[in-house]
């Protein structure tokens, strides 16, 4: 699915990733996880195609495509789904009409028809059941005045609706109260298949009592220094990212 090799990026001339190596295979959930300012969110962005990094060294291939040949439009039609930290807005615009639009471009891009009036429909109402979204919410302006919670849920509905190939949820669980995280949590494990994956980027271990990652990297200082399973997530929560920085800055 995803074969990152000696990736490097800078912005403003100053180096942020100093060569990543990642393998994400399908029917995996990776966590990313490591202190404030590694890089992790720099990271996502090279892999949305964001112009403000430059990348330096290093190759990215996704589903046997080189991805840094990819515009960004490409990269999500192709399956990428970037879920951001601080997700927009966009007033005049409904969460319909918003997802109408993508999904019937993602299928062009791949030959098929887009999918009529009923099809639609039928489609966001099977999906708004899985990730159990508010009815209310799909009528509006996209993320408008909705509270950091809804803001995140309705990204999760976005994953269900657009079923991409690879999810990047960049600190998806930052400032949610247990009932959002939840929802968060389960949409992740009822969209979890064979076919596709995951990666979860996190500062904290919380969201990971409720998705169960098969790996997880500390990255820091724009490398990642250590991979193991999910128990790796249980010893940063119980003893945090020092002794990880010692190793490597001894
Ligand atoms: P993390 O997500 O792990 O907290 P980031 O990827 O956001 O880390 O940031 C990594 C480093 O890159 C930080 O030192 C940050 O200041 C720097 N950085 C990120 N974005 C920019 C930017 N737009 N301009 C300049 N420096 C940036
Ligand atoms: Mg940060
Ligand atoms: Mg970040």
């Amino acid at each position: 699915m995803l074969k990152i090799r000696n990736l490097r990026a800078m912005i403003d001339g100053k180096e942020i990733l100093k060569g990543i190596d990642l393998d994400v295979k399908a029917g995996e959930i990776h966590a990313i996880m490591g202190p404030n300012g590694s890089g992790k969110s720099t990271l996502a962005s090279v892999l949305a195609g964001n112009e403000a990094f430059e990348v330096t060294d290093g190759t990215i291939e996704f589903k046997g495509k080189d991805l840094l040949e990819l515009a960004p439009e490409d990269r999500a039609r192709e399956g990428l789904f970037l879920s951001f930290q601080y997700p927009v807005e966009i007033p005049g615009v409904s969460m319909t009409n918003f997802l109408r639009v993508a999904l019937n471009e993602q299928r062009k891009y791949k030959g098929e028809e887009p999918l009529s009036a009923s099809e639609f429909l039928k489609l966001m109402r099977e999906r708004k059941k899985l990730v159990e979204m508010d009815s209310d919410l799909t009528n509006r302006s996209v993320n408008e005045g909705f509270s950091g919670g809804e803001k995140k849920k309705n990204e999760i509905f976005q994953m269900a609706m657009l079923d991409p190939a690879l999810s990047i949820l960049d600190e998806t669980d930052s400032g949610l109260d247990i009932d959002a995280l939840r929802v968060v949590a389960n949409g992740v494990n009822k969209l979890r298949r064979p076919e596709n994956a995951t990666i979860i980027i996190t500062h904290y271990q919380r969201l990971l009592d409720y998705i169960v990652p098969d790996k997880v990297h500390v990255l820091y200082k724009g490398r990642i220094v250590k991979s193991a399973g999910k128990e790796l997530a249980y010893e940063l929560e119980k003893n945090g990212y020092d002794w990880i920085k010692q190793e490597v800055d001894a």
